[in-house]
């Protein structure tokens, strides 16, 4: 990807740049992070982002159960959160544009699951929106305080560090393929995959103890897939990236769906979206403290001094992104 963008990707950079004039002195972080912060007291600090889910986009009506959809839309949500580093997460609102044929039952279903995630997670609903639409669509808003150590934003990887992901890789991309393949077998086969795409999890522990410790120089949740976050860290911290997954960031559900479908698993891996993993930097030298406290965390690249993002070693040679 010697610089590759989708369309979103332009649009996203216009709107970034469009938006970066901070009346409020209090913002600390404005547009272009995945949250933003607001300091509303010495030492404290809002940390607010907003997602939503789109049905034709997102998903498709013929595989979304209301409740599929409220684990999900407050999951993507807190998993923002949980890559600024040390977040509590407090309130959200949430909003729905609704077409008129949607059964009551799905809006009270969905609100039910809405609710029990919320206590799950340890957040109040604090208000929302509903409105009627062409297609259904379901949004929140959610913020969190930090206060205690630095937020680790998407700007401070430098050249030398390693590039780690911690979390799930290419098992939602997978799970939406049989989702939209609409073939039960597969969908019993791979029960892992599918739930990887429908109940992401929020890794806001690990995204605490990486804020706290200090340990990460930048970190970006995973919704756009490995490929799309090492080119983000490339442009924002100005270092040239180079990924390659070793083997161990395969886990036996996808390597087995990755043979039935005749692709290799780096497919998923480096293009698939909404993982919702913690990508992020760190120094070498800091390798052995993060195996120790993140087990599960794999080297997945390295940052060099220069530009661009490419793939590297495990065909043998360096490659751009759209060669793959
Ligand atoms: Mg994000």
């Amino acid at each position: 990807m010697k610089n590759r963008k989708t369309g979103e990707a332009r649009l996203l950079e216009h709107i970034e740049k469009t938006f970066r004039f901070p009346l409020d002195r209090r913002l600390l972080l404005g547009p272009g992070d995945d949250c933003a912060v607001l300091r509303h007291a010495p030492g404290k600090d809002l940390v607010i982002t907003t997602d939503e889910l789109v049905e034709g986009t997102h998903y498709l009506a013929r595989f979304a159960a209301p409740e599929d959809l409220a684990r999900k839309l407050i999951r993507i949500n807190l998993s923002d959160l949980a890559s600024m580093g040390e977040v509590t997460p407090v309130s959200c609102v949430v909003g729905s544009g609704l077409r008129k044929d949607t059964p009551e039952d799905f809006i009270l279903r969905f609100m039910k699951e809405l609710k029990a995630e919320a206590l799950r997670f340890g957040i109040s609903i604090a208000g929302g929106n509903l409105a009627g639409a062409r297609e259904n669509h379901f949004y929140m808003t959610v913020w969190g305080e930090s206060g205690g150590s630095e937020l680790v934003t998407r700007y401070g990887a430098k050249p030398g560090d390693l590039l780690f992901n911690f979390g799930p890789l290419g098992l939602a991309a997978a799970g939406l393929e049989i989702l939209l393949g609409g073939r039960a077998a597969e969908k019993k086969k791979f029960p892992g995959l599918v739930k990887a795409f429908w109940r992401p999890e929020p890794l806001l522990k690990a995204g605490a103890l990486l804020g706290r410790t200090g340990l990460a120089s930048a970190m970006l949740d995973n919704s756009d897939g490995l490929a799309r976050s090492a080119a983000i860290i490339s442009e924002l911290s100005r270092c040239r990236v180079l990924v390659s997954p070793g083997e161990g960031a395969c886990p036996p559900e996808l390597r087995a769906y990755s043979a039935l479908k005749k692709k290799p698993w780096r497919h998923y891996a480096v293009n698939g979206g909404e993982d919702y993993g913690l990508i992020f930097t760190s120094p070498a030298k800091e390798l052995a403290r993060i195996k120790a406290l993140l087990p599960g965390a794999l080297v997945v690249g390295r940052l060099e001094k220069g530009s661009g993002s490419e793939l590297e070693n495990f065909n043998g040679k360096v490659e751009s992104f759209e060669h793959f």
